[in-house]
């Protein structure tokens, strides 16, 4: 069957299917879609924020359609609201935090790599992190949950698309020792760049729930950049065991940094470490040190905001060549200069993560 047969055996599959306005899927202006790419199947449906309970059922109906149809390799249908001035209900801020889905039972730490804004360099932290990880010879999976920007594809060398098991979940894909899985293997990136907040929150939660890590020592998870109420969703959808903040050392990503902070902390999730990112260009020619940004300033912010600070990477061609190669340096060259730094954050972090949790509390608030 190839891709014109799947979308009419799609549209066929939704026919008969009513929104709870009493429109038909098909045809009614809420919906765009379906859309097919590679045999993954996607829908939209626009509602606005109130109506996200009475669609729930909806969607999963459409969802379980679109499954349906054969030679579908997965389909997911995202319910989107505009964004309203207030939170929708679902997104405030709970007392406590929600028990984990239960897929992601089998992963003894979740951690978050966020940071306060796009570009850096949480991705290429959190994939080198995970490698180093690795090193230590634990299992690691990465789930890149940067929807707008997803670049573990591009960062891991992974092509093609996600398995689908018997149980129809995805299986992570494997690149150079860790599991892995991207929004960017799912769906088309023209797609997901359209997408607004709660679609994309949507997307994030269908795939942390529908992916079988089976069982892993730590998930990292490479956050979408901000402080939102897609951030905040994973933050409190997941049993986190605490985030890493990556930030440059310009005092604006700080800024941006500290807001990332304060949200994690917010949900009781502790923080893990800050990693000082780009903190200073070494010369490929003279090997000199610059201090392009300044020095120090994420050192000096956690300490001031007593949370552990990992240590900071230098600015080099040679970790973006490793980067956009596919080839991480972690993976390339692991007893090398940043192949060391990496892997000694590494090492701290599985430290804070293995303490106690009250441990980790105190560490944070300085005591
Ligand atoms: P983010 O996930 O924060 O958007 P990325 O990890 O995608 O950032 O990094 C943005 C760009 O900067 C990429 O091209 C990456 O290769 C490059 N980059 C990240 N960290 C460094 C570094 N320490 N030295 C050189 N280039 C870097």
């Amino acid at each position: 069957m190839d891709d014109t047969d799947r979308l009419s055996a799609a549209r066929a599959a939704l026919d008969g299917l009513v929104l709870p306005d009493g429109t038909p899927v098909l045809g009614s202006a809420r919906v765009s879609g379906p859309i097919e790419a590679g045999g993954r199947i996607s829908l939209a449906i626009s509602i606005t924020p109130d109506e996200a309970a009475a669609y729930a059922e909806t969607r999963a109906a459409a969802e379980a359609a679109l499954r349906a149809v054969p030679g579908c390799d997965g389909a997911i249908v995202v319910l989107t609201a505009e964004k309203s001035s207030t939170s929708p209900p679902n997104l405030k801020i709970q007392d406590k935090k929600p028990a984990p889905p239960p897929v992601l039972a089998g992963v003894t730490h979740v951690v978050a790599v966020a940071s306060g804004k796009g570009g850096v360099g949480k991705s290429t932290t959190s994939v080198n992190l995970a490698l180093g990880l690795r090193a230590l010879g634990l299992k690691v999976g990465i789930l890149d949950a940067d929807i707008h920007g997803p670049s573990l594809p591009t960062l891991l060398g992974l092509h093609g698309r996600p398995r689908v098991g018997s149980d129809r979940r995805l299986k992570p894909m494997q690149s150079h020792g860790l599991f892995a899985m991207s929004m960017g293997l799912m769906v088309d990136a023209e797609t997901a760049m359209v997408w607004r907040g709660p679609m994309v929150m949507s997307a994030i939660t269908q795939m942390l729930a529908e992916v079988d890590w089976g069982t892993l020592d730590v998930l990292i998870i490479d956050m979408p950049p901000g402080t939102g109420d897609a951030q905040l969703a994973i933050a409190q959808g997941t049993d986190l065991s605490g985030a890493v903040i990556v930030s440059t050392p310009q005092d604006l990503a700080l800024i941006d940094a500290r807001r990332g902070i304060a949200m994690f902390r917010k949900v009781d999730v502790p923080i893990l470490g800050v990693i000082e990112n780009m903190a200073h260009f070494i010369c490929p020619d003279c090997g000199a040190q610059h201090e392009i940004f300044g020095s120090g300033g994420a050192a000096a912010e956690a300490q001031r905001l007593g949370v552990p600070y990992l240590g900071a990477i230098p600015l080099t061609m040679e970790l973006r060549a490793a980067s956009d190669s596919g080839q991480p340096i972690v993976a390339r060259d692991p007893e090398g200069r940043l192949g060391t730094i990496y892997t000694g954050m590494a090492r701290a972090l599985w430290s804070a993560l293995r303490a106690e949790p009250d441990h980790i509390q105190k560490t944070q608030l300085g005591v």
